[in-house]
């Protein structure tokens, strides 16, 4: 379809004949986010022209296949003088090269120009640097939730739902930018929230960045030691695969991820290096009290931290059963459980390798919790707890 008939077909009318707002949404890079942002924007607003841009054919064919887009191309500028809102999900250095061909293009007055990277000055600053004389809006984007899959074929329209949507203003994002972004992505079910470019990057480090390092370098040790040590692989269990699982991620993300934004990595690399260093001087000293205090600081610390509510919403009402590694025993449960909601429900391995799994299960009000707490302790030997 040429450019001219999407235009057209960008105007419609409601079925009392009043015309829609419509918008054309194009969206560069139609992989796991782009695709899965496509999704939730046509949830929201199904009469919106999603169009987008994807350089191999691909995830093109699957996102057509899809329903994904309505039109897409491989040639990026194509595409670009057309939309609305211009969303590029393509990797960080890739995002940088667009904002300067974007620089170069013919746009419509005042188009919203956005990403989806993973880390945020890097972007911001090339944003305001190439497009500061052009008339158009630019906010960093930062979509909050992942998956180890990706490409078309993994976009998922639920990808952010409850998950935080992070915007970094720049010095070309206007008052109302945001608020239309919020809107166009009403759809996504998310939080926004705005922060600050530099102290993105810089939380971002702490909470998602130097884990991946770590859980890659735990997975290279152990994966060494394991030549030497062959029990090493049989012993992994619950508690070092919940450590190691973003090990599996994809590792030219994460390249370029710590490359854009070094400084604060390495900070927090050296930080780290202070407090294993402190823990071996305990260890060698053979301070009990001191290595007692390392642990109990752990544990108050992480129950303080968002990550004990349901994808930061707040907390359900949780229960936790000690469960036998045996057939059908969750079946068990769930059956004396029928008729009560469950929020969600987990097996909890992390503490427990060599006894019981725990089961974790949530419920949205305090009577089910209850219920099921007396429902599961007079029928089974299980414990159960409440915290
Ligand atoms: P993906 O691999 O699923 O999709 C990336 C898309 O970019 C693909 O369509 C690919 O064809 C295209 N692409 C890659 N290199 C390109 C190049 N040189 N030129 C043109 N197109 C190119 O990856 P994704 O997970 O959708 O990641 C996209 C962006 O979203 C990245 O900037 C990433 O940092 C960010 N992000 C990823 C996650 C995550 O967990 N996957 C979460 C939040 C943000």
């Amino acid at each position: 379809m040429g450019s001219k008939k999407l235009m057209e077909n960008a105007a419609k009318r409601n079925d009392s004949g009043e015309k829609m707002e419509e918008k054309i949404i194009y969206i560069a890079g139609l992989g796991l986010i782009g695709g899965s942002l496509a999704l939730g924007i046509k949830r929201g607003h199904p009469h919106y022209k999603i169009i987008g841009y994807n350089r191999s054919d691909k995830s093109r064919n699957i996102a057509l296949e899809r329903g994904i887009v309505e039109e897409a191309t491989a040639d990026f500028k194509e595409f670009a003088p057309l939309a609305d809102v211009i969303i590029l999900a393509v990797p960080i250095k890739q995002t940088i090269d667009f904002i300067k061909i974007l620089a170069n293009l013919e746009l419509k007055e005042n188009v919203i120009i956005t990403d989806a990277g993973s880390t945020k000055f890097e972007i911001v600053k090339a944003a305001e640097k190439y497009l500061k004389h052009k008339p158009v809006q630019f906010v960093g984007s930062h979509p909050m939730a992942g998956s180890h899959k990706s490409g078309a074929i993994a976009a998922n329209v639920n990808l952010f739902e409850n998950a935080y949507y992070i915007f970094c203003p720049s010095s070309l994002t206007k008052s109302s930018t945001i608020l239309e972004m919020q809107e166009m992505l009403s759809g996504l079910n998310a939080r926004f929230i705005e922060v600050d470019a530099q102290e993105h990057d810089k939380v971002t480090s702490q909470i998602s960045h130097f884990p991946h390092i770590l859980a890659s370098g735990l997975m290279e040790q152990a994966g060494d030691y394991a030549v030497n040590h062959q029990l090493t692989n049989r012993f992994a269990a619950g508690g070092f695969r919940d450590m190691t699982r973003i090990a599996e991620s994809e590792p030219g993300m994460w390249t370029s991820i710590l490359l854009s934004n070094a400084e604060a990595v390495l900070e927090r690399i050296s930080d780290f290096k202070g407090r294993l260093d402190e823990i071996a001087e305990f260890i060698d000293q053979g301070d009990a009290e001191a290595i007692w205090h390392f642990f109990d600081n752990g544990r108050q610390k992480r129950k303080e931290m968002e990550i004990h509510k349901r994808g930061g919403v707040d907390s359900f009402y949780d229960i936790y059963v000690d469960v036998p590694d045996r057939e059908n025993v969750i079946l068990e449960i769930l059956e004396l459980l029928r008729g009560t909601s469950l929020v969600n429900i987990h097996i909890n391995e992390e503490n427990r390798d060599d006894i019981n799994g725990v089961l974790h299960i949530s419920f949205k009000t305090e009577a089910d919790l209850i219920r099921a707490q007396k429902l599961i302790s007079q029928n089974t030997t299980y414990n159960v707890y409440l915290d």
